[in-house]
């Protein structure tokens, strides 16, 4: 029997899921990956060693179901977002260290654009910020001695880490992306479905490093036999944020999701016309299982599961990220301890890239548990921001919101969260609804499974958070958690 074998390169580690027919989960493996934070502010990963690690979750995720190269079907690839690569074209070796989503290097950059905010907005749907992978790219052109001339010739490619995993799993013979990953890039014109030759020339970018785009549910190359160990069809490719939607079987307008990873990134599927947002949010493609292009409306939060890594590793407050549900139902609040964890700035729907992460509202009374409980909550609190935000585009309420990612495994930050937002929260039986949407592509495409319908029906849902906080309770939390924000931001 074959299978779906799935790549899901995160932030914090590089996963492989195999799935067969009934979208089942037979194995699952995880390497972890390291982000290096040269100076404040900056976020860079070994562009190699992401390679390195996803090949080596692949193959362990294989060995684990005693399952050959051969013996998988296709091959759905999602990925973290934004971050960016170049390398050189003929030695494959990457010009500098991957620039990561969250780095903040050319936030002054980003304050010169702002000239041309509106037109950039308008084309690529985008919030001009660090945060996208144009500013990234030019900062390396700029820096690494000879690298401009070098793009200018054709001799380096651009990639986000999609682009890069499958230019190496085809040992270089592909060089490709999909909507869902170029409309991260603030080149990419939103409406028109291709690289945008104005906004290239803002960015300076040289056309002839980008990757072609192609479909997020295609045969697009086969895997390279020296490589992976057989030729397997690539058939799958979405970004993770808009990989999870397809995982939460979010395939028609009005369906929503929010993932609790490193960041917190709530997507509003918006069908086929391109959503325009009033409220900061911002305007994406979602992935298309056909020709018809599909689009979604965004909230990205830097921040999220991040600050829980940040109480585990630089202030030792725990020594696991689970062990935080446990210390914050140990008390009834946090006593009025807020955190903001503005750490990279705040993204939507503040965009300020100044602000800087605090604890507010500590008295003599306040410990670990209330800054454990706080950081914790502060994903509650985004949230509600961003879900705010987007009914208010919208002009509708939302009537549950389907969660996944690292910390939605967390039920007291679930229960917290349906009731700061006084909605059902819904945990799927499936958690890792990143692979799972990159696997829906990938065996949709290749005629694995026959039809959209065929894999809404796998998604299943494994608890229900029912809101239970009186009305007075929630509205004078949100107002304190508002007081903490106007702390944190440098703009208003
Ligand atoms: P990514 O795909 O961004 O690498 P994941 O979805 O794997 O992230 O989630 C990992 C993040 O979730 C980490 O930042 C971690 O601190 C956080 N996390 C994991 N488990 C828990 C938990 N039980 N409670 C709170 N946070 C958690």
């Amino acid at each position: 029997m074959p299978f779906i074998l799935s790549l899901d390169e995160g932030t914090t580690s590089a996963r492989a899921a195999l799935y067969d027919y009934e979208a089942k989960r037979i194995s699952l493996a995880a390497v972890p990956t390291v982000s290096h934070f040269p100076h404040p502010g900056w976020v860079e990963q070994d562009a190699a060693l992401i390679w390195q690690s996803q090949l080596q979750a692949a193959r362990n995720t294989l060995g684990l179901a005693d399952v050959a190269p051969a013996e998988v079907h296709a091959i759905g690839v999602t990925n973290q977002r934004e971050t960016t690569v170049v390398w050189d074209r003929a030695t494959g070796t990457p010009v500098a260290p991957a620039i990561v989503w969250q780095c903040r290097r050319t936030a002054a950059r980003c304050r010169e654009l702002s000239a041309h905010a509106a037109k950039i907005t308008r084309k690529s749907g985008l919030v001009v910020d660090a945060y996208f992978s144009g500013t990234k790219i030019e900062w390396i052109l700029d820096n690494v001695d000879g690298a401009r001339a070098k793009a200018e010739n054709g001799d380096l490619l651009f990639g986000n880490v999609d682009t890069w995993l499958i230019w190496n799993l085809t040992a270089g013979r592909v060089h490709v992306t999909d909507p869902t990953n170029a409309s991260r890039t603030m080149l990419f014109n939103l409406a028109a479905g291709d690289w945008d030759e104005e906004l290239l020339g803002l960015l300076r970018v040289p056309r002839a490093m980008l990757p072609k785009v192609v479909s997020s549910s295609a045969v697009i190359g086969h895997t390279d036999a020296a490589v992976f160990g057989a030729e397997v069809p690539i058939a799958g490719i979405a970004g993770d944020q808009q990989a999870a939607l397809a995982g939460q079987a979010c395939f028609s307008k009005g369906l929503s999701k929010n993932t609790y990873g490193t960041g917190c990134f709530a997507l509003l599927h918006a069908g086929d016309t391109e959503p325009i947002s009033e409220n900061r949010l911002l305007a994406t493609r979602a992935a298309s299982t056909t020709a018809q292009a599909q689009f979604a409306v965004e909230g990205s939060i830097f921040i999220a599961g991040a600050a829980v890594q940040w109480l585990r590793d630089k202030a030792g407050l725990i020594a696991s990220a689970p062990e935080t549900e446990a210390i914050a139902a140990s008390i009834p609040n946090t006593g009025g301890v807020y955190m903001v964890p503005a750490f990279v700035g705040l993204g939507a729907p503040h965009w300020d890239a100044e602000a800087r992460a605090e604890i507010t509202g500590l008295t003599l009374g306040a410990g670990r548990a209330e800054i454990v409980r706080a950081t914790l909550e502060s994903m509650a609190y985004q949230t509600r921001e961003l879900i705010q935000a987007m009914e208010a585009d919208s002009g509708t309420r939302l009537a549950e919101l389907r969660v996944d990612g690292g910390a939605a495994a967390n039920n007291f930050l679930m229960q917290f969260q349906a009731d700061i937002l006084d909605r059902p929260v819904v945990r799927p039986a499936d958690p890792e609804t990143t692979a799972l949407g990159a696997a829906f592509l990938a065996g949709l495409a290749t005629g694995y499974w026959k039809s959209v319908s065929e894999v809404e029906a796998f998604w299943k849902v494994e608890r229900r958070f029912e809101p239970g906080m009186a009305a007075s309770a929630r509205d004078s939390l949100w107002s304190g958690w508002q007081r903490a924000v106007a702390k944190a931001r440098t703009t208003c």
